[in-house]
């Protein structure tokens, strides 16, 4: 099994606290929410991370991950992450309508 750093997404021995590459602490971050977490794999380096991430924040609908959803459809040169992004940003800006 492989781990890898919460924060930078590069490889890290098993149980260590703290990132030797970007200094994360690990455990620190296991306490984010989900939805951080979703939010922080948008910029996962392996490319079907992010579009995993984002059709799930999509059906979550979450409005807090909007901005980096928005951000990421205007950086990305992934065109599968930019119609995944589309969708998600599509998804969550419906509930506003539907009640
Ligand atoms: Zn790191």
């Amino acid at each position: 099994m492989i781990y890898y750093c919460s924060n930078c997404w590069n490889e890290i021995p098993k149980g260590i606290e703290v990132c030797p590459h970007c200094g994360a602490n690990q455990s620190a971050l296991e306490q984010e929410s989900f939805i951080q977490k979703l939010i922080r794999a948008l910029k996962h380096p392996e490319p079907s991370t992010p579009v995993r991430a984002a059709e799930i924040l999509g059906s979550l609908r979450a409005k807090e991950a909007l901005p980096y959803l928005v951000e990421l459809s205007k950086t990305s040169s992934d065109p599968f992450l930019v119609k995944a992004v589309a969708r998600s940003i599509k998804e969550i800006e419906d509930k506003d309508y539907t009640n």
